[in-house]
């Protein structure tokens, strides 16, 4: 019984041979192969313009950066999500709060959303942004969201750390056709990696300049950009506080070679969820739900239990998959539900949905270049201790 891991990296030779060029080439950090990168992910998710980072989570405070999310704002998120999705508010001074999930897309539920606009708008509480997270890959209803974003005048960052490669009505998440902004992952665990790694992606120029100004300390050398005249050739001026969430040349090389296997990977996750569909149908289990308009970039395989119907806890059934080698997850804790937020003042009870949710998902081994003997001791494993 070997281990089998929730999710990993499939490095070939060629994305070996990428970084290794960068190595013996002259630039390390601030060369061509960053631009390359960005251009790339730009054409596959049909978006003009890509500024590239060290993390997602850094592409998410840069977002909100951009848009100008500051002290006295509220920014709203949904609870079922890695706690970068509502941190990145936090970091700029901003307050937060969560839309509960619609539990059939796990992803924050539109029509809760309006809800809570319509109850924001009468107490003057309306949120600066509001960040649908993709969950598991599953687009959210955009196109819904971005009506309701016009309606009430917010700002929309897609959290789409799970989607790249995933599409809605045909068209690739990321092209903002419904937001502001959208942010991709490079984690290992994610859809293609860069080791540590994100990017913003967007249609307005203003914008992505903005993304970059901050990207690195909030320095130009754009002489339209500046306060006063160049004082020479040397000349840099810095006109916002930004940070350092620069990429690495080598990290593009890697997440560029990765890109050319971007659809294949995706591909391949649709054969071995597929295979899951058919080989746990029969079981005590809700599975994940297909949507017909869309293309999941399913990053995540996430079972709910059926509680009722299997004679042990959610916790014997986790721990027990554990036993069995399985790198079996949960994704996720609600974030309001950590001390930290708790100290901000959210209680149990926040989002019913978001923690029934909790009480019963496990996420199963999916990635790239899982053999279907894994999957098979995974199947195995379900079955024995679910029945
Ligand atoms: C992984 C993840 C992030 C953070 O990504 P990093 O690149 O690790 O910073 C943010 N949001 C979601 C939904 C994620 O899954």
């Amino acid at each position: 019984m070997s281990f089998v891991p929730y999710g990993r990296q499939s490095i070939s030779d060629a994305d070996i041979e990428a970084v290794v060029g960068v190595l013996r080439s002259d630039f390390l950090t601030q060369g061509p192969v960053v631009e390359r990168f960005e251009a790339g992910i730009a054409a596959a998710v049909e978006a003009p313009h890509c500024v590239a980072v060290n993390s997602a989570t850094a592409a998410l405070h840069i977002a909100c950066l951009a848009l100008g999310v500051g002290p006295g704002d509220i920014v709203w998120t949904s609870p079922v999500s890695f706690v970068a999705s509502s941190n990145c508010a936090l970091y700029c001074g901003a307050t937060v709060d969560f839309v509960d999930i619609d539990p059939a897309t796990l992803n924050l539920s539109v029509r809760k959303l309006e809800e809570k606009l319509i109850e924001a708008q009468a107490a003057g509480r309306l949120p600066k942004a509001v960040i649908p997270v993709h969950l598991c890959g599953l687009p959210c209803d955009m196109a819904a969201i971005g009506a309701l974003a016009r309606r009430y005048g917010f700002k929309v960052i897609e959290d789409a750390s799970h989607a790249i490669g995933a599409r809605d009505n045909g068209r690739p998440v990321g092209d903002c056709a419904h937001s502001d902004i959208t942010v991709f992952s490079f984690h290992p665990v994610k859809i293609i990696t860069t080791g540590e790694g994100g990017c913003a992606v967007t249609r307005d120029p203003e914008l992505a300049r903005r993304l970059a100004l901050v990207r690195s300390h909030g320095i130009t050398r754009d002489e339209a950009l500046m306060a006063e005249p160049s004082h020479g050739p040397w000349y840099y001026e810095q006109v916002e506080l930004g940070y350092n969430y620069r990429m690495t040349e080598m990290q593009a090389a890697l997440g560029l070679s990765q890109l050319q296997r971007l659809d294949a990977f995706v591909a391949d996750r649709h054969r071995l969820a597929d295979r899951y569909d058919a080989q746990l149908a029969d079981l005590p289990l809700d599975l994940p739900r297909r949507v017909a308009e869309s293309y999941s970039g399913l990053h995540l395989y996430v079972v709910q239990l059926r509680l009722g119907e299997i004679g042990a806890t959610h916790r014997e059934v986790f721990e027990a998959l554990r036993a069995r080698g399985l790198g079996v997850n949960l994704h996720y804790i609600p974030i309001y539900l950590q001390p930290y937020y708790r100290a901000l003042g959210f209680r149990p009870g926040h989002c019913p949905a978001a923690e029934a949710y909790y009480a019963r998902a496990i996420s199963i081994p999916l990635f790239h270049g899982m053999s279907e003997a894994q999957q098979d001791q995974v199947v195995a494993a379900l079955r024995h201790v679910v029945r």
